[in-house]
C-alpha cells in the first residue's frame, strides 16, 4: 500500500518523465523496466543530456519521478544507484521536488558552492553511489 502512495504521490513528474520517453521512443530510443522505474536510453531527449544544463554541463542520466532519461543504455547502467536517490527523493518530496532541487542550488550558491555539485540532493545521491561502489558517482548525473 505505502508502495502505490509513493507512485502516487511522484505521478505528476512521473508524467513528465513518460512524456519524455514517449518523445525518447518516437525518436529511437529504447525503453526498459528495471525495478519498477522506466528507463529511457537515446533518442532526441538524449541529445538534450549531451548538451547539457548550466551548473551541471552535459549529463549522463536525469530523474523524473520513475522515469530516468539516459544518454545510453550503458549511461543508465552506470547511473542507477545514484539516479534511484533521485527516484527517493521524488517518492518523498513528490511535485515539491521541482522546487526545493533549485532552491538548494540556490543555497549552495549562497554558500558559495556550486548550485549543482554542493546541492544537497546532488550530495545525497553521491554519498549513496559511493557506499555501494566505493567511488564517487557524481560524475555527469543529474
Ligand atoms: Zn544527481
Amino acid at each position: 500500500m505505502l508502495q502505490i502512495l509513493r507512485y502516487v504521490w511522484a505521478f505528476p513528474v512521473t508524467l513528465l518523465g513518460m512524456l519524455t520517453a514517449l518523445v525518447a521512443r518516437g525518436s529511437g530510443g529504447t525503453l526498459q523496466r528495471v525495478e519498477g522505474v522506466l528507463e529511457v536510453a537515446g533518442g532526441w531527449p538524449a541529445r538534450v543530456l549531451r548538451r547539457g544544463f548550466p551548473f551541471s554541463g552535459a549529463v549522463a542520466a536525469l530523474t523524473l519521478g520513475h522515469v530516468v532519461v539516459g544518454e545510453s543504455l550503458n549511461a543508465l547502467a552506470e547511473t542507477r544507484v545514484h539516479e534511484r536517490v533521485h527516484v527517493r527523493q521524488f517518492e518523498r518530496w513528490g511535485v515539491l521536488l521541482l522546487v526545493l532541487y533549485p532552491l538548494a542550488g540556490l543555497v549552495a550558491w549562497i554558500r558559495g558552492g556550486n548550485p549543482y555539485h554542493d546541492n544537497r540532493f546532488e550530495r545525497e545521491a553521491r554519498t549513496a553511489a559511493l557506499a555501494v561502489r566505493g567511488m564517487p558517482g557524481q560524475s555527469r548525473t543529474v
